[in-house]
């Protein structure tokens, strides 16, 4: 009962925690069958780039920290082809295509000239710009699932410190440590944030509920025990983490994240809905866009939670394009931070759920074109997303919709556990 959440999400939207829950219900099953298709469950990566902020950095070398990439013949063929023929691996080639898609009229000519693009996902203000694509692999995410994996300890908080600490998040208040290493200001209470203009306020909600979800996922998939192999659910560990009232407002921040990036998938929804899903098994691929469609149209959508998230509200200000920058540069920065994760798997999911979350940021406040420009929301028809920005923002809302999930399962267990002793 302690653990109940009430009221409305975000002061701005009518979406009750009640209204998320009963929607979840139906958009989870969904979401779950999705990013199992061929299109969501590949994804490029470079888990090996350097670190750029502590020279000493090394990978750890937990054996369930290791991440299983795909064998060449594994990746879909049409990807493979695309790229042994050197589609668009650049910059330039990238912005040619961004200019011919802009000048199109026709959707379909624009939406085939965007799968030319192949799988970048670079061409987005809010991540920083890879280096080179050399070391980038195809990972098949199915195999390599986001769970416990023992990295913990200094080197994860100075990780989440790093990324607290980018200056949208800085507090006045003094940092209190809840453990010998953290010393983000947030670490003076989570929720203590009211000094925060709307603005950082969403951002700090939106990095506190990716973390709320990775620590789910980590309680909901805990190595229970080692000499078997057997993998389940942690009630001490969740308690820890989620499970008491006193940290609430960490479960809260994940259903705003949740709303937030379901508001970027709806409203990317008719660019979503004509994307050619296209791995050459024709199968999955007619399933990928079938779903897709579905989870667009769903009518619990518009009963339950017409407007998940209001972005029309921000960067009102006079100094709207300022703060903008302020935060683009910010996020930035924790797209760099995560070359700095010290665990291949737990980099693999960090890498995609920042670029997730970037994607919704793009999606909701940036001109495609990067050009500084202030639009609250880009205009559909110049929207351009490439394919792993569209694989990392659907498994992104399918790792917060299971986290929710999650939470509302444990806390059922912790409940009845507590109430049996
Ligand atoms: P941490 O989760 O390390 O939190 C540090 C401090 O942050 C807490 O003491 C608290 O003050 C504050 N805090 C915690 N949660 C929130 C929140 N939601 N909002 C605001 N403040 C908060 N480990 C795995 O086992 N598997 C993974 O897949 C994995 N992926 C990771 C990905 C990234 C990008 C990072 C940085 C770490 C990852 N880790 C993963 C490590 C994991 O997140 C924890 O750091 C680790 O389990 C140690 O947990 P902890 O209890 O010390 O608290």
């Amino acid at each position: 009962e302690t653990c109940k959440l009430s009221g409305h999400v975000d002061e701005c939207c009518n979406c009750t925690y009640q209204d998320v829950d009963r929607l979840n219900t139906v958009v989870h099953p969904l979401l779950r069958h999705l990013v199992r298709t061929a299109f969501f469950r590949y994804f490029k990566v470079n888990i090996y780039c350097d670190c750029p902020l502590w020279p000493d950095d090394s990978m750890c070398s937990l054996r369930a920290c290791s991440v299983c990439e795909c064998e060449q013949s594994e990746v879909p063929q049409p990807w493979r082809q695309q790229e042994e023929e050197g589609w668009c691996n650049t910059n330039q080639c990238a912005a040619e295509l961004d200019s011919r898609v802009n000048s199109t009229v026709d959707p379909d000519t624009a939406v085939r000239l965007l799968n030319l693009k192949g799988w970048r996902g670079f061409n987005n203000p809010w991540m920083a710009e890879p280096e080179g694509t050399d070391d980038y692999q195809y990972v098949n995410l199915l195999i390599n699932p986001e769970r416990y994996t023992g990295y913990a300890g200094d080197h994860a908080h100075r990780i989440w410190n790093a990324i607290y600490s980018q200056s949208c998040f800085q507090r006045q208040t003094p940092a209190v440590t809840s453990s010998s290493s953290f010393s983000s200001p947030v670490a003076a209470g989570d929720g203590d944030d009211e000094e925060l203009c709307p603005e950082k306020r969403v951002f700090y909600r939106l990095i506190s509920g990716m973390h709320a979800s990775i620590s789910a996922h980590i309680s909901a998939n805990y190595l229970i025990n080692e000499e078997r192999g057997l993998w389940g659910h942690n009630l001490t560990d969740f308690r820890k983490r989620l499970g008491t009232p006193e940290l609430r407002d960490r479960v809260e921040n994940l259903y705003f994240a949740y709303l937030f990036v379901l508001r970027a998938v709806m409203k990317a929804g008719p660019l979503l809905a004509r994307y050619e899903y296209m791995t050459g098994l024709a199968d999955e691929d007619a399933t990928a866009a079938a779903l897709m469609q579905q989870l667009i149209d769903l009518p619990e959508l518009r009963s339950s939670c017409p407007m998940p998230f209001d972005e029309g509200r921000l960067w009102k200000g006079g100094d709207g394009l300022a703060l903008r920058e302020e935060l683009r540069s910010a996020f930035v920065n924790i797209t760099r931070i995560m070359d700095c994760v010290g665990c291949e798997k737990c980099k693999l999911w960090g890498k995609l759920q920042t670029l997730g979350v970037a994607t919704a940021l793009k999606v909701l406040f940036s001109s495609s074109d990067c050009s500084g420009a202030l639009p609250t929301a880009p205009s559909l028809s110049t929207l351009v997303l490439e394919r792993n920005e569209v694989i990392a923002l659907v498994n992104l809302l399918e790792r917060f919709s299971a986290s929710i999930e999650y939470y509302r399962q444990l806390s059922a267990e912790l409940q009845a556990q507590e109430g049996a002793e």
